[in-house]
C-alpha cells in the first residue's frame, strides 16, 4: 500500500486542503494561519517540499529563502502596517509541527499600532 508522505502544505497548494490564500507564485504561496497568534498571521511557503526547514532552505537554495523574506515583507505591507515579525520554528523542540519549511509573518494592520513584545515565545 502506499503511503502518502506529502505535507500538509503540500496538500494546501494542490488543493486537496481547503485555506484562505493570500499569494501565489510559481514558487511560493501564503495563506492565513488556521490559528493566528497576531491580528495578521500569514504563512510563506516555497511550493517545493524538499527542504524541512529554514536551515536546509539557506543551505539548498539561498535564493529561494530571499523570496520567501522578500514575499513576507510584500504581503505585511498589503495586509497590515509594513512591519513583521518573521518566525521559522526550526525542530520540534522550538515548536515545528509540519516539516515543510515555511515562515510565520505576524504583524498588526494600521498605522502606528504593534505587535506586544510579549508575544515572541509565545
Ligand atoms: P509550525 O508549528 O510548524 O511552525 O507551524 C505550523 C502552522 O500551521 C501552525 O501555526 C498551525 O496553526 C498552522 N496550521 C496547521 N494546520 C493548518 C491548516 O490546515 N490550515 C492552515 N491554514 N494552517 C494550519
Amino acid at each position: 500500500m502506499e503511503t502518502d508522505e506529502r505535507s500538509l502544505f503540500s496538500r494546501i497548494i494542490d488543493r486537496e486542503i481547503p485555506a484562505d490564500i493570500v499569494y501565489e507564485d510559481d514558487e511560493v504561496i501564503a495563506f492565513r494561519d488556521i490559528a493566528p497568534k497576531a491580528p495578521v498571521h500569514l504563512l510563506v511557503v516555497p511550493k517545493t517540499g524538499q527542504y524541512r526547514d529554514v536551515a536546509e532552505l539557506a543551505a539548498g537554495d539561498p535564493a529561494l529563502l530571499a523570496t520567501v523574506v522578500a514575499t513576507a515583507k510584500r504581503l505585511a505591507d498589503e495586509h497590515a502596517n509594513g512591519d513583521f515579525r518573521l518566525i521559522f520554528n526550526t525542530g520540534a523542540g522550538a515548536g515545528q509541527t509540519v516539516f515543510h519549511v515555511h515562515a510565520h509573518v505576524l504583524s498588526a494592520p494600521g498605522e502606528g499600532n504593534s505587535l506586544e513584545e510579549g508575544n515572541l515565545a509565545d
